[in-house]
């Protein structure tokens, strides 16, 4: 299977909308709001629309206030829902669609959405799941080889040090004793002995930090590519860093070379969406107004699928 998400402009614009230090949700009266409005408010608990983020948008329109101000095409920004589909990459049909707020975190949380409903409705669980680099977070990766699916995602990595100086991938995990070993062969450890300050164990936010010995790094020949501007060298292990490495390697095999081709059969159900059913901007409003278009639009892309798949007979003329 494979997942990707596309902006479809919602039915708002900026002229109608208010800057979100002026926006204050608490003042609306329900009972007089627009249906739009109303959804609004009864979905900002829910984890696709109100509760993906805690970061209020730059403005929210006053017609369909749960769509999002964007500006993630790189262009002018505007007021757009996100379109999921999940896909058999077998034949390109759609599995499930599932429509969000234009954020990560919303687009991301829907594949769980969606696998666990397809899993239910149909009994399908994917051996391996194709996305692109927006969901390859540790707890997304996580999710996916709890549940035995491979992820071919490009992982999400901050590992990277601008200085030019030794990464985290240049230190070997040592799972078995819970430590790093750097180039020289010293040991990077959590924790040496009893720690009265929490602090120095694991953060709480899943990240785990792990540390030399001041005096091996203080004399260590190679202290110059590895930490010329600290004590000792400091790494940090992230949340699901044991997921995140199944991720890395897939990523060198011959197979994920074939799954990006693959992940292109959804793009191609997206660019077909807009330029030849024409969804480039939704009708409806609010989020039910979008995933009733969404879900409309992604039939009838199956049932043009499904009559490729399996044409009816040719009727043949009696003379
Ligand atoms: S500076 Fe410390 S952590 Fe880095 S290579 Fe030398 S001994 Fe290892």
């Amino acid at each position: 299977m494979a997942i990707d998400a596309s902006l479809i402009e919602a039915d708002a614009n900026k002229q109608n909308s208010t800057p979100k230090e002026d926006w204050d949700a608490t003042h609306i009266d329900s009972a007089d709001a627009p249906r739009a409005v109303r959804e609004y408010l009864d979905t900002l608990d829910k984890a696709a629309f109100g509760a993906a983020s805690e970061v209020q948008p730059k403005f929210t329109s006053h017609s369909d206030p749960a769509s999002q101000w964007t500006a993630a095409r790189k262009g002018p920004a505007f007021f757009s829902y996100s379109d999921n589909y999940l896909i058999d990459t077998d034949h390109g049909v759609i599995l499930d669609v599932e429509g969000t707020r234009s954020i990560r975190q919303a687009e991301v949380g829907s594949t769980q959405t969606m696998l666990t409903r397809v899993k239910a409705k149909f009994g399908l669980v994917p051996d391996w799941m194709i996305a692109d680099t927006a969901y390859g977070s540790g707890p997304m990766l996580g999710w996916l080889v709890e549940r035995k699916i491979d992820p071919y995602i490009p992982v999400i990595d901050k590992a990277g040090r601008p200085d030019g100086t030794w990464t985290r991938t240049d230190f070997d995990w040592d799972a078995l004793n819970d430590q790093y070993i750097c180039p020289e062969g010293h040991a990077l450890k959590q924790f040496r002995r009893n720690y009265s300050d929490p602090s120095r164990g694991p953060t709480g936010k899943g990240t785990a930090r792990y540390r030399a010995l001041k005096e091996v790094c203080q004399v260590c020949p190679s202290k110059q590519k590895c930490c010329p501007n600290a004590e000792a060298r400091k790494i940090t292990r992230e949340e699901q860093e044991d997921a995140r490495q199944v991720a890395r390697d897939l990523a060198n095999t011959e197979e994920y070379q074939i799954a990006m081709k693959l992940r292109k059969k959804v793009e191609m159900l997206f660019a077909h969406l807009k330029r030849i059913l024409g969804l480039g901007r939704l009708r409806l409003r609010g989020p039910c107004g979008a995933n009733d278009e969404f879900l409309l639009a992604a039939t009838a892309q199956n049932l043009r699928k499904l009559a490729k798949i399996f044409p009816a007979p040719q009727q043949t003329r009696k003379a």
